[in-house]
């Protein structure tokens, strides 16, 4: 039985790799959801021949029925604009899980300490350090959720706060090593716990805005690192191999994201997002606007359009609209392309999945680095419903919180088309210094109404 449940575990975690590796391209990426999703079907079936377990069958039933129900539930009806928060609430509850594993084997070894010798003392820390990482990243988890659905104000923050989250910290560690070493008994063990919660919460809590998505990544990686160390202490492969393959993705993408925003891991966490001094720069020139007619005539005759998608997009859920229109204009033989930002949206690949909805083909659609020198050739830049992502101020203000960020040089293209419903900031706050330019019009109005008229008056042309 045992060599079975080895074996299905190591099919598991393969299945896990495969599936990852499917999901880093969006033709291949929805088998790479099923290959994953059928690496856990099958860790999950497995499960219930481990002979430790036997006998607990009703509740873990139970277990599964009310999460996996709640999940089918909520994923079915989510819309696409709220799936950052989806993805923070999902992966807090892994932390979460991987902080309960912990709390029930450390109680376990408080009341049998002969259990160390067995298990072996690497077991037990990995174990405690385990329910640190986890019960962090499912507190911290559980506040960026409330953030970004609204329910919590953006960024709380307090006088001396870095110095009570740092105290936390150091008390939470200290705890940690106590229940390492002498093994006590439950008191100790949720005073442990809470604090480890505590410090999550106080992690997340100052964090607004644009940071994060980025912060729910690096929650993401300690969701699997947590889960990969209880692994060890279940002695489950599956768990290890899972929760490292997680850890070193979620770590990855953090870094990725950060890089995109020009913002350093340390920054994100521990400082301010806001201006870097109180000088604001005057914006040279005004904001001038265009009727739905004049922009559809302008990308009608132009050769080249290129196509900047942003958050608004999802808001308006305009896409099915955008690639009708880019159809009727490729008609016409002009040449369309889309520019995707890398974050753009609320989360990476956000403004992919959404075109891809659509069907919009892959290889209309192309990054930054690929698309940035070609706005200079270009006649029409549509930028619909992006903001921050075209802020030239980015490359010009060292005093804008913006600045080093690399943006589309959407500024460079001959005219420049703006499809937003009123003069409101993007998700910085930062004034954008594009709609002041000479070459930009403003098309005002809701994404898929705009687009709607664009599309009635191309084809009247
Ligand atoms: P953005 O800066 O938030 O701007 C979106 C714009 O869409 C707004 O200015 C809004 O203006 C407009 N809009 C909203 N609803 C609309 C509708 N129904 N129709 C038309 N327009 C609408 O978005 P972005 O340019 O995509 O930039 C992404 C932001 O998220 C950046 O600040 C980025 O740093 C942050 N972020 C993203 C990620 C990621 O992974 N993607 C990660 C971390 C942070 P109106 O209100 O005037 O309509």
């Amino acid at each position: 039985m045992s060599a079975l449940i080895e074996t299905s575990y190591f099919a598991t975690a393969v299945l896990f790799i495969l599936g990852l590796k499917r999901m880093s391209h969006p033709t291949t990426a929805r088998s790479g959801v099923i290959w994953a999703g059928v690496g856990m079907a099958l860790a999950t079936l497995v499960t219930f021949l481990h002979p430790e377990i036997r006998g607990q069958y009703g509740l873990m039933l139970l277990a599964i029925l009310i999460g996996g129900g709640v999940a089918w539930w909520s994923a079915k009806r989510v819309a696409m604009t709220d799936m950052p928060q989806m993805i923070a609430i999902y992966n807090g509850m892994g932390g979460g899980a991987a902080g309960g594993i912990a709390a029930v084997e450390l109680m376990r070894v408080a009341g049998d300490p002969s259990l160390v010798e067995s298990h072996g003392h690497l077991a037990l820390w990995l174990g405690v350090l385990g329910a640190l990482i986890g019960s962090v990243a499912f507190s911290g988890s559980v506040i960026a959720w409330a953030k970004l659905d609204g329910r919590m104000k953006k960024a709380v923050r307090f006088a001396n706060q870095q110095q009570v989250t740092l105290a936390i910290l150091a008390a939470a560690v200290l705890l940690g090593i106590w229940v390492a070493l002498a093994t006590p008994g439950a008191f100790v063990l949720f005073l442990f716990f809470l604090l480890a919660l505590a410090f999550g919460v106080m992690v997340a809590l100052p964090i607004g805005g644009a940071d994060m998505p980025v912060v729910i990544s690096l929650f993401n990686a300690l969701t699997g690192l947590a889960v990969a160390m209880e692994g060890f202490v279940l002695d489950n492969a599956a768990m290890i191999i899972a929760g490292t393959v997680v850890g070193a993705a979620g770590s990855l993408l953090t870094v990725l994201m950060a890089k995109a925003m020009n913002r350093s891991l340390f920054n994100i966490l521990f400082k301010q997002f806001g201006p870097a001094s109180d000088e604001t720069t005057e914006i040279e020139g005004s904001i001038k606007d265009v009727g739905t007619m004049d922009a559809a005539v302008q990308m009608a005759y132009a050769d080249r359009v290129i196509i900047v998608p942003g958050y608004g997009l999802a808001v308006a859920q305009a896409q099915h609209k955008l690639w009708e229109m880019v159809e009727l204009l490729q008609e016409r033989g002009v040449e369309v392309s889309f520019a995707i930002h890398p974050v753009a949206g609320r989360m990476p690949g956000h403004m992919n999945v959404l075109l891809a909805e659509a069907g919009v083909p892959y290889d209309m659609i192309f990054d930054l680095e690929e698309i940035n020198n070609d706005f200079e050739t270009t006649d029409v830049a549509l930028v619909i419903g992006a903001n921050d992502v075209v802020n030239p101020v980015a490359k010009t203000d060292p005093d804008s919180p913006l600045y080093g960020m690399p943006v589309l040089n959407v500024d460079e293209a001959r005219n420049v088309l703006v499809v937003k419903r009123g003069q409101g900031a993007g998700f910085s706050g930062v004034e954008n210094h594009l709609f002041y330019r000479d070459n930009t019009r403003m098309v005002y109005g809701d994404g898929q109404k705009v687009v709607t008229d664009m599309i009635a008056s191309i084809k009247t042309l």
